[in-house]
């Protein structure tokens, strides 16, 4: 049954919660203090670079690697106390993926059904309605290896479902995947939450964590450096402007004296004012624009974006945030 939707805001139980989770590998410290809650029944991105600590942490929420310090419940089972309990209730997939190259995309699964300790009638059921459900019938009497990234992806995703988990720990599901079977593998994980399950994505793509995600954490320097929706995330940081771009350099003298708040680009004849995008906002430059006689022969509204966010908060640069040279 899926779980009732709830008005934003409201007190949704947790699925997972972290607090001050560390871990280091010798004189390398990976995670150093990471707090988490997610909401159950929802899609909680984990976004971080190659290297930041993404599989370190779900290593840790599936009791696959003990952490250093710090503490966590996984469907309501302590980490350190009820391990067991944790492992029964989620379902990994990723990096570490179980499937078994020499054997059939059949044969993993039933392997899957009798780890699940599934009677073997059920375990046919279960094996049959998965493959089916995951395109996967064609292909199931072939060995895994055959496969493409996306059908093995797919594969590890069935077999995970077998053992019926609460909450899917997806580590990079989509890293490596054509267009396609990226997409492919969007509508999978957003068909599972459909169905009531927590998912907790790590993910390297900003444009992934947009699409999907309930909630988002930033996970950089071993820390979760910002954490929210996608739209909360993007109000955080300014980086929104109207850019105008005109051919004709009297016209552009012009309106950079009528702006005086705007950036420019004297060779491109570009004007930049920081704007957060509303309508009111754009009057205003227009009003001026009208004041001074000029027409802009182009305009453009940029609003931040999660790469404006990221970059913002990891210390890189954007476009929008490069130094210009100065009107005034
Ligand atoms: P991500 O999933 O975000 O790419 P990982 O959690 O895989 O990052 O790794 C984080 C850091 O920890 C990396 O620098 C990696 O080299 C290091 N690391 C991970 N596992 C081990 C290990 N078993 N021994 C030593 N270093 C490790």
């Amino acid at each position: 049954m899926p779980e009732p939707r709830r008005a934003p805001g409201a007190q949704v139980p947790a699925a997972v919660t972290a607090v001050g989770l560390r871990k280091s590998y010798g004189a390398k410290t990976v995670l150093d203090g990471v707090d988490l809650r997610i909401p159950a029944g929802s899609v909680f991105a984990l976004l971080g670079p190659n290297g930041a600590g993404k599989t370190t942490v779900v290593k840790i929420l599936s009791t696959l690697i003990k952490p250093d310090g710090g503490q966590a419940q996984v469907a309501g089972h302590d980490l350190a106390t009820a391990p067991d309990g944790v492992r029964a209730a989620v379902g990994v997939t990723g990096q570490f993926s179980a499937v078994d190259g020499l054997i059939t995309g059949e044969e993993n699964m039933r392997l899957m059904a009798d780890l699940n300790h599934l009677a073997k009638r059920e375990g046919r059921r279960v094996t049959a309605e998965l493959l089916e459900r995951f395109d996967l019938v064609e292909a199931a009497k072939k060995p895994a290896s055959t496969y493409s990234g996306g059908m093995k992806r797919r594969l590890d995703i069935a077999m995970t479902l077998v053992g019926s988990p609460r909450i899917i720990f997806l580590d990079e599901p989509t890293t490596g995947l054509d267009p396609r079977s990226r997409h492919n593998m969007w509508r999978i994980i957003r068909d599972l939450v459909a169905g009531g399950v927590t998912v907790l994505l790590t993910t390297q793509y900003l444009d992934e964590a947009d699409q999907l995600a309930d909630r988002i954490a930033v996970l950089h320097g071993g820390r979760i450096v910002a954490e929210g929706t996608a739209e909360e995330l993007k109000r955080q940081i300014p980086g929104g402007y109207v850019r105008l771009r005109f051919t004709d350099p009297e016209a552009y003298r012009s309106a950079a004296a009528a702006l005086p708040a705007a950036t420019a680009d004297h060779e491109g004849l570009f004007l930049q004012i920081p704007s957060d995008g509303s309508q009111r906002d754009l009057r205003a430059v227009l009003d001026r624009l009208d004041a001074a006689g000029v027409e802009a022969p182009e305009l453009t509204v940029h609003t931040p974006d999660l790469d404006d966010v990221f970059f913002a908060l990891t210390g890189g640069t954007t476009p929008a945030t490069q130094p210009e040279e100065a009107v005034r």
